[in-house]
């Protein structure tokens, strides 16, 4: 690729969650675009295999984003062999189950969507401003989800989590700006990746974009990968306290009248 289409050259990221689906596919598409990335996940095997793939300027660091050790070690480490941090995002997260009430939810299951991902979003964004701050310069960024767009989307575990970062993004845009530092997230749709249980969910990509808004196209990791690059990129250098949502305008369509609609011109 042509240096003058490299949108990141000489930016460092951090993407946690980037052995697989949409952060994998972000470590890629940084890459591609001249950043330097260190890729953060506990699924080592995963994790290590795209580092040694993409060459020298992608490295893989074990750390459980809900562990504050290991993030500490991971901005830690970063700023000690590339001399600074530009971009952290906290990408990494679980899901509960694919489908259920709060009738069928447990504490657990609620413990373990909080635990990864807010806490491990506020862990990464608290590490990151500390390093971020003095530079007068940086950017964090999210993968949040349409369920805070949507009620139905997700199990309330998983919607209450995310419905977090939400609230971590808009604050942490006021808390932060007078350090220059910008903060955003992307609130996808559906994607088929490694993340969805296989307890009925509809995990084929034509049912999920079946069920969507846009017909004809299918929400890939890379479509969520892309918005990244944008708001980590200097394109974006105005830009903060935005959720990009990427849905198709699932969210901002009511189905019912688009169904009355269809029948109505039949
Ligand atoms: P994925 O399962 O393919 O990737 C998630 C990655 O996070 C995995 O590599 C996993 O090992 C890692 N991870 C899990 N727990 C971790 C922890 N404690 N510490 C570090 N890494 C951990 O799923 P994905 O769909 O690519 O999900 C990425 C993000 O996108 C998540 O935050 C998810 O909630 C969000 N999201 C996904 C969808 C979707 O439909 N796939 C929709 C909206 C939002």
């Amino acid at each position: 690729m042509h240096s003058a289409t490299k949108r990141l050259e000489g930016k460092v990221a951090i993407i946690t969650g980037g052995a697989s689906g949409i952060g994998a596919s972000a470590v890629h598409k940084f890459h591609e675009n001249g950043a330097i990335v260190v890729l953060a996940d506990i699924r080592d095997e995963w994790g290590q295999k795209i580092a040694e793939d993409l060459g020298e300027n992608v490295t893989y660091v074990h750390c459980d984003v809900s562990k504050e050790d290991d993030i500490i070690n991971l901005v830690d480490s970063t700023v000690a062999k590339y001399g600074k941090l530009d971009v952290m995002y906290n990408n990494a997260g679980v899901v509960d189950k694919a489908f259920g009430t709060i009738l069928d939810s447990t504490r657990a299951d609620l413990d373990k969507c909080l635990n990864v991902n807010l806490v491990g979003g506020f862990l990464g964004a608290k590490h990151a401003a500390r390093v971020m701050a003095p530079r007068k310069s940086g950017c964090i960024l999210f993968t949040s989800s349409a369920c805070t767009h949507v009620g139905g989307l997700a199990t309330s575990a998983y919607a209450v989590s995310k419905y977090g970062i939400m609230g971590l993004t808009k604050n942490l845009s006021s808390e932060l700006g007078m350090h220059g530092i910008r903060v955003n997230c992307i609130s996808p749709y559906v994607v088929v990746t490694n993340i969805l249980p296989s307890d009925g969910w509809p995990v084929k990509e034509d049912e999920v974009s079946a069920l969507g808004n846009l017909k004809g196209h299918v929400l890939k990791p890379e479509g969520i990968a892309m918005a990244a690059v944008y708001l980590a990129s200097d394109e974006a250098s105005y830009v903060s306290g935005l959720d990009l949502v990427v849905d198709g305008g699932y969210s901002v369509v009511n189905p019912t009248m688009i169904h009355l609609m269809e029948r109505m011109r039949l």
